[in-house]
């Protein structure tokens, strides 16, 4: 069984899949509390639900591309055997985690879009740092919220010293939402001659900040 906050059908609002249409199945709950998060609705509540019914509502969107994520999706057992039966399904499927489970036991036909701290997080010293030698240079995405300068010397040195350039197949560096400054964001990425990616969260100017479910 697992414990579902939310399925739906949207646009994929961030990482190189941004702007595709994309069914989402968030899962319930979260071991860590990063002091930005926009999502603090899913550590409690949810819906209990089996994989048979979840695959069964992602089914009747007619999507191809799905995204598992929550919270911490790999925190829940059941994660695994759901992103398993979504790929034996032939769906493209993208596990978003937040760095702190090992994907070692995720299906390999997923794609890991994989969160590293930063420090302004408050959650830095939680990442386990195994799961960057697991990246695969043709499907996984690394990813580095940035609130300050500091979080910005963070993720380059991070890049550098795990080679991430060559092991991701993209480094997404994503402000912290109405908090980063943007353009100095852009600046410190162009001085670094660092080949990543800066993103914004696509969902949030299409349908708000506080959205949920769209
Ligand atoms: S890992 Fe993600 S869901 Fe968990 S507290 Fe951090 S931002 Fe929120």
């Amino acid at each position: 069984m697992l414990r579902v906050t939310e399925i739906f059908h949207s646009i994929q609002g961030e990482s190189t899949h941004a702007g595709r249409p994309c069914a989402f199945v968030r899962l319930t709950g979260c071991p860590m509390r990063c002091v930005w998060c926009d999502s603090e609705y899913t550590f409690t509540g949810g819906e209990r639900m089996s994989v048979e019914d979840v695959l069964g509502r992602v089914r009747a969107y007619g999507c191809r591309l799905v995204e598992v994520t929550g919270g911490e999706p790999l925190a829940q057992a059941g994660a695994f055997e759901l992103i398993a039966r979504l790929c034996e399904e032939g769906y493209e499927v993208l596990v978003e985690t937040g760095g702190y489970v090992s994907t070692a036991e995720v299906d390999e036909r997923a794609k890991i879009i994989l969160d590293v701290k930063c420090p302004a997080s408050g959650e830095a010293e939680r990442n386990h740092w195994p799961n960057l030698g697991r990246l695969r240079a043709d499907r996984d995405e690394v990813k580095f919220v940035v609130a300050d300068r500091g979080d910005w010397d963070f993720t380059r040195e991070v890049v550098t010293r795990y080679d991430l350039q060559r092991r991701a197949r993209a480094v997404l560096v994503s402000p912290v939402w109405g908090e980063t400054d943007l353009r100095a964001l852009a600046e410190w990425i162009k001085e670094s001659g660092l080949d990543v990616r800066m993103q914004l969260q696509l969902h949030k100017y299409v349908w708000g900040a506080e959205a949920r479910g769209v």
